[in-house]
């Protein structure tokens, strides 16, 4: 986990939030190469879950709602960690984080438990008698449930279907840790799909298989992912069944996605709190009910963080340590940096020309400081999968070489057609 934290920080994937103010506990910042992989990331679940399927439709909403939208969705009342104080070393703790009775820092006495709302909260308004109290959404789903009506009356769905929402979620996390993990501000891809009740059990399976073959698309290994299926004791309030892909992270397993059955209770709610009707009504069985919501709501930073640790790898290439990140070619933030193989004899300006034609295409990057062999290796580091290099045969025949990141082997491509040789291996929607 060092190393990757280091990494992260030292080639601008991924660093504190305000580091020159000595940084901010649980907020972390996207730097150039980190925002071209998690932009990448949502890209691909939004192609994935939306824009491929026929029954998802996509929502953008405010963060900030009305007050009553926290009363209704229970989160006013259930929305608590269980927190315990070191009467020695004064740290917090969640009590669901610690084994045993005593401070895990420290082997002090703890004090009695009590509840904390971890929602954040906030004034909107002007003036100080009028303005509202109100909180940053600690999750995107509430407003997909808000406007289910809206959706339903301005856009020809039925049901089945589900709505997509990216965006951020806010919480105020008693421990922030494990970098990424769990932060205080971070984005969720969320979906709630609607069905009838009697087929909610049919599509919460098809969901399971549909989130697995996600991960393994996105490049995770099967075998550092498993399912957990959560105790009918411990499910949340609004839960009748939740399961949750996790991952194995350097420091244990951790949830990805969490995969629930929500049954009637959201929409039954805003209806109760709003008074507007929020049912449903199917024109082809002549039918009005309250469909069932199957939520698979996954975090895209704890996805960034699996993507890093997978990418990650060690190898000693002639008695050198290689440090390679093997993102899937679709997710890596530069698709193919552009070298000639040394400055001189015109070379530079033939690569150059060619990094601005690409540049319009997909990612590149062109670097002509040092031996070719380290140029190779810095694009390496940033999982860069194809390395394009104008040598002394290019201005004979106009073809260049392609270096492929993971099996370092090489190729010649005609220059002509290196746009679609790269395009093709690392678009994210199907080109043909
Ligand atoms: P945890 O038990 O780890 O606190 P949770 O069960 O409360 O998570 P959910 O409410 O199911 O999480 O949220 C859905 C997804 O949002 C999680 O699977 C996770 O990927 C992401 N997520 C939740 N809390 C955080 C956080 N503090 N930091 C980063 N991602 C988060």
């Amino acid at each position: 986990m060092e190393k990757l934290v280091s990494l992260c920080k030292r080639k601008g994937f991924i660093f504190q939030s305000s580091g020159i103010y000595g940084g901010i506990n649980g907020c972390w910042d996207f730097g150039p190469l980190g925002v071209e992989l998690k932009r990448n990331l949502k890209e691909h679940w939004w192609y994935t879950f939306v824009l491929s399927r026929d029954d998802m439709v996509g929502l953008d909403a405010s963060i900030i709602m009305h007050p009553q939208v926290w009363v209704a969705s229970g989160h006013v009342d259930e929305f608590h960690d269980i927190l315990v104080d070191c009467k020695e070393c004064k740290k917090r703790f969640r009590q669901d984080h610690i084994e045993g009775d005593r401070c895990p820092e420290c082997g002090g006495e703890l004090s009695e438990p009590r509840a904390f709302n971890s929602m954040l909260r906030t004034r909107m308004g002007v003036s100080e008698d009028t303005a509202v109290e109100t909180y940053l959404r600690p999750e995107t789903c509430q407003s997909i449930f808000v406007d289910f009506k809206e959706v339903c009356s301005s856009y020809r769905v039925k049901i089945p279907f589900g709505i997509a929402q990216i965006g951020k979620s806010f919480r105020n996390e008693v421990n922030p840790r494990n970098f990424i993990f769990r932060s205080r501000e971070f984005e969720q891809m969320e979906i709630e799909f609607f069905c009838r009740e009697e087929e909610a059990a049919a599509w919460f399976d098809r969901w399971r298989q549909e989130i697995w073959n996600w991960y393994r698309d996105i490049g995770l290994r099967e075998e550092n992912m498993r399912w957990y299926e959560h105790p009918k004791e411990t499910l949340a309030h609004y839960s009748r069944r939740t399961v949750d892909v996790e991952y194995e992270f350097p420091f244990g397993w951790g949830e990805l996605q969490g995969l629930a059955n929500r049954g009637v209770y959201d929409l039954s709610q805003h209806s109760r709190h709003s008074g507007k009707d929020l049912s449903f009504f199917d024109v082809e069985k002549n039918e009005r009910y309250v469909p069932t919501v199957i939520e698979p709501s996954a975090g895209a930073d704890r996805t960034v963080l699996a993507i890093l640790c997978d990418a990650y790898h060690e190898e000693t290439v002639k008695d050198e340590l290689r440090v390679v990140m093997r993102f899937a070619p679709k997710l890596a933030p530069i698709k193919a940096a552009v070298l000639p193989l040394v400055k001189k004899d015109g070379l530079a300006e033939i690569a150059v020309d060619l990094e601005k034609r690409l540049r319009r295409k997909f990612t590149t990057y062109y670097d002509h400081a040092g031996a070719i062999g380290r140029r190779y290796r810095r694009q390496d580091e940033i999982g860069t999968p194809f390395c394009i290099c104008v040598d002394h045969q290019t201005k004979e025949d106009e073809t260049v070489t392609v270096r492929h990141r993971d099996s370092m082997e090489q190729e010649r491509v005609a220059m002509a057609e290196v746009d679609a040789y790269v395009l093709k291996r690392v678009s994210i929607r199907d080109v043909c």
